[in-house]
């Protein structure tokens, strides 16, 4: 395939060389190299900010949820289509009714599978079940240092207590373990005590403020939870280096601008086959149709979804900090703009302006 951009792949700087080229290869024949089963919208917590959780008994009104036999007969198709990388996430992935059957059978197939989970339900039959086929790494969200503030993100009882004892097991079985943090409103004073617990377990640590609004149905309280004042100047900074480094060229493809291009695909719990989990399309059921059917409707998808048209004569796209789904959660529709978005854009613009024309007199 030849293309006059660098694909985000390509700054995957985690993978070694060999790796590289495989998966330089995948984007060049547009293999589906990696995937993202979500296996259920139940978790057993409920955090404030969660786009995806929903009550058992509202999923009805949402979908079905894939059963196992179904999860592996995706699996196979997949793995022959040349799925090497697995993530399996929820929701809890361990609250599917049929998990251990599942987690069994991806593991025999030979993924290479990192598990996503609160870790708060890696105890009894479980923990045995991932000490017997423990996953290639675990990425593991931790929400507060104590389970006060457990109780205020997530809404339950001795969340991090349970948690606690779940990393820990993890740690004992020697399954590499990388902790993630939402930052909100109800742990932000608590984000230094998260720090110093990865730090205290020699466990690497990353931590976003960035929260997207639900398009799926989630009951999230994302718009009065999330910190704004520090968004704001890690958007400016966005702005800065954005158009320092990778000015935003409105020529490409909103999809050419993420590391799944061509590459990687999600399924969601009830079937859908998704270029990324935070948009409301496209609609490719995977049901009704082969995993190679799916895939080469997401990769046309992803070859003729375009900008909507304000975007290409806005004056600050360079600058715009957007991909699909941003626009998507922001604006309602990955086919529209709306001013109070745009607006934003265009204020911290002008406001830095003055400190980009030192280094870029065409800006
Ligand atoms: S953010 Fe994760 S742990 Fe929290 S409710 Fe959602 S799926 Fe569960
Ligand atoms: S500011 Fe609005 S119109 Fe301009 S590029 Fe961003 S989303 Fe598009």
């Amino acid at each position: 395939m030849n293309q006059d951009f660098e694909p985000a792949c390509r700054r995957m700087e985690w993978l070694d060389p060999f790796y590289q080229s495989v998966w330089e290869k995948a984007f060049q024949d547009a293999i589906p190299i990696s995937g993202t089963f979500e296996l259920t919208p139940r978790c057993n917590l409920n955090c404030r900010m969660c786009y995806v959780h929903l009550p058992a008994e509202e999923i009805p009104c949402h979908g079905r949820e894939l059963t196992a036999a179904e999860w592996l007969r995706i699996a196979e198709e997949a793995r022959e289509a040349g799925t090497t990388w697995l993530c399996i996430t929820g929701g809890e992935p361990l609250m599917h009714p049929e998990f251990p059957e599942i987690w069994r059978g991806l593991c025999e197939m030979g993924f290479f599978i990192t598990l996503q989970t609160n870790a708060t339900m890696v105890e009894g039959k479980m923990a045995e079940l991932l000490e017997q086929y423990p996953p290639r790494s675990a990425k593991i969200t931790l929400y507060g240092s104590n389970d006060e503030v457990y109780e205020a993100v997530c809404r339950v009882k001795q969340g991090f207590t349970r948690a606690h004892a779940g990393i820990r097991r993890l740690m004992e079985m020697r399954i590499p373990i990388q902790l993630v943090s939402t930052i909100i409103r109800q742990n932000e004073a608590d984000a230094q005590r998260m720090a110093l617990f990865a730090y205290y377990y020699h466990l690497p640590w990353a931590a976003t403020g960035s929260i997207k609004s639900s398009l799926r149905g989630a009951h999230s309280e994302a718009e009065e939870v999330r910190v704004t004042e520090k968004l704001e100047e890690a958007e400016k900074e966005q702005i800065r280096r954005r158009l320092k480094e990778h000015p935003v060229d409105i020529t490409r493809k909103p999809c050419t601008y993420c590391k799944d291009y061509r590459l990687g695909y999600w399924i969601l719990w009830d079937g859908s086959m998704r270029f990324c989990s935070f948009m409301n399309e496209p609609d490719i059921s995977i049901r009704d149709r082969s995993f190679r059917e799916a895939w080469q409707a997401l990769v046309q998808y992803e070859e003729e979804l375009d900008w909507p048209p304000e975007c290409k004569s806005c004056p600050v796209s360079k600058a715009c900090f957007k991909c699909a789904a941003t626009l998507a959660t922001e604006c309602g529709s990955v086919h529209r703009v709306n001013d109070a978005f745009c607006n934003r854009v265009k204020q911290y613009y002008d406001e830095e302006k003055g400190k980009w024309k030192l280094w870029d007199r065409n800006i």
